[in-house]
């Protein structure tokens, strides 16, 4: 802007204040008068800004403002521009100047520094460099961004774009690298400030924003929630069995995608921009908000025992992936397949959750289940995860049952179920080599180390216990990872427990 402009006829200038700065100026100005009008509002709005300068204690000549833009609303054009202190664009230093169809100025919004504060932030500058001499780089200072943001941001955090920048801390500037970084295990997008002498992280600020969305899903199916184990696949579900819930952690985009789980993989998946997943049976997108709530709510509760680093990543699910009746974790795409035959498999959270189980295993143990007994430690380990995490929602005589709705289109027991937690089987004598019978040997001897030690603390044990297995491990592995587990985690308070339990069954000698 040329000094001349300074001389433009501002005539009888007033304005109404509605609201002042920290540092005392006009912040937000109303009832404008007295600006000539013109047709350009770019002209219009530097006349405004000029008449007001001394009011804003800006530098009269408008030497430190640059025209950001303008943009078009109903209301006219916005005219903005960005304060710049020794050359470097101040952070959150913008006027901007609303001017109406017929080019007069109606409101002003005014965030500039007065000259007195940026004299001072200059001075302060020129002390802090000679105490330290040098400038942070770019590199430099995304190492201490990477530091500052920790666990939050994973290997993936990279920089978007740098920029220099003139930061208010307290009101006062001072120079600083501006970091847009972009993370995609775990997702996150943060715009970090790192001070360009000192490489003091100076600001962090989150730019990706939860959303929650509403979800309609079977807690974790109608058997349990209505205590009806006649229902059947082409029963009238009613209303009764179904749940309203909040779905957590949407990225907002109307897309079932969050920290956690996404449906990427389903084909047509369902968008919704208003976030309203609520659906009944029969639809699609009714299992794709199944799966999205029950991963996304174990893996909060996994957490919640203290294991962060369990398949915190959002998993893939392709909710009809495929036709028959079964459903599988890829140890590959590391996604979850779930089966649309007899009743859709994701209908059941049970089954939602034991193939999740699969996931957390391949987690912890990359290729866990090469040997049978292995595998049928992976089998267990799913049927305990759903029969545990679900127990105090379930009627008594359904609690050691796991699958009871997915059950009703093939199993003729009352009630019906995929498998139970409560066998009898003895090792070796029963064991078939076939995984899931196998696994009720496993999950029998996880359900009753439940029974003794309370949901948390067994859960919590036989997840950290896994840590400790190769992928070929057998039953005695397992049993003795958990009496170690117990040992690091409850300085083996529950040896003669856990020990007791995979003596009786055979699993253990005495
Ligand atoms: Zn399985």
């Amino acid at each position: 802007m040329s000094p001349a402009q300074k001389q433009f006829p501002i005539g009888n200038f007033r304005v109404k204040v509605e609201a002042y700065t920290e540092h005392g100026t006009p912040r937000r100005m109303s009832n404008v008068e007295g600006v000539e009008a013109s047709r350009d509002p770019v002209k219009t709005a530097k006349r405004a800004v000029a008449a007001l300068a001394r009011k804003l204690r800006i530098a009269a000549d408008l030497s430190d403002l640059k025209l950001e833009g303008t943009r078009e609303s109903i209301l006219g054009t916005h005219v903005t521009f960005q304060q710049l202190h020794d050359g470097l664009p101040v952070t959150g230093g913008w006027i901007r100047v609303d001017v109406d169809k017929a080019g007069n100025v109606f409101s002003i919004l005014n965030d500039l520094i007065p000259v007195r504060v940026l004299k001072q932030a200059s001075q302060e500058q020129a002390k802090r460099q000679a105490a330290s001499p040098g400038k942070y780089t770019v590199k430099e200072a995304f190492a201490e961004a990477r530091k500052a943001l920790g666990r939050k941001a994973g290997p993936s955090l990279t920089v978007v774009s740098s920029e220099k920048v003139s930061l208010p801390v307290k009101g006062v500037p001072r120079q600083a690298i501006k970091l847009v970084l972009v993370s995609t295990k775990p997702r996150g997008e943060w715009k970090v400030y790192v001070d360009l002498v000192t490489g003091k992280v100076l600001a962090k600020v989150r730019l990706l924003k939860d959303a929650t969305g509403k979800g309609r899903v079977f807690d974790p199916n109608p058997v349990v929630a209505l205590d009806d184990s006649t229902l059947k696949d082409s029963s009238n579900v009613p209303d009764a069995a179904y749940r309203e819930v909040d779905l957590q952690g949407l990225e907002g985009k109307g897309l079932l995608d969050g920290p956690f789980v996404t449906t990427r993989t389903t084909p047509g998946r369902v968008k919704k921009t208003n976030l309203d997943f609520r659906f009944r049976r029969g639809k699609k997108a009714f299992t794709e908000a199944m799966v999205y709530f029950h991963i996304d709510r174990v893996q909060r509760y996994i957490q919640d025992l203290g294991f962060t680093h369990v398949l915190n990543r959002p998993i893939a699910v392709n909710v009809v992936g495929q036709s028959d009746d079964n459903s599988h974790y890829s140890p590959v795409t590391k996604d979850l397949f779930f089966g649309t035959g007899g009743v859709n498999d994701s209908e059941d959270a049970e089954i939602i959750l034991h193939e999740y189980g699969h996931a957390i295993q391949d987690a912890q143990v990359p290729g866990f289940g090469r040997s049978s007994e292995c595998g049928a430690m992976g089998e267990g380990f799913g049927d305990y995860l759903a029969g545990s995490f679900f127990a105090e929602h379930k009627p008594a005589r359904l609690r050691a049952c796991v699958g009871t709705w997915d059950g009703v289109s093939y199993s003729h027991d009352d009630p019906p179920c995929l498998r139970r937690l409560d066998s009898k089987k003895k090792y070796p004598k029963d064991v078939t080599d076939e995984v899931h019978d196998d696994g009720e040997i496993w999950s029998a001897c996880l359900w009753e180390i439940r029974a003794a030690l309370g949901a948390r603390t067994a859960d919590k044990l036989v997840i950290a216990s896994h840590s400790l297995l190769s992928p070929a491990a057998s039953f005695a592995d397992g049993a003795n990872a958990l009496v170690t587990a117990d040992a690091q985690l409850n300085a083996g308070k529950n040896k003669a427990v856990i020990r007791g339990v995979f003596v009786r069954r055979g699993i253990l000698k005495k």
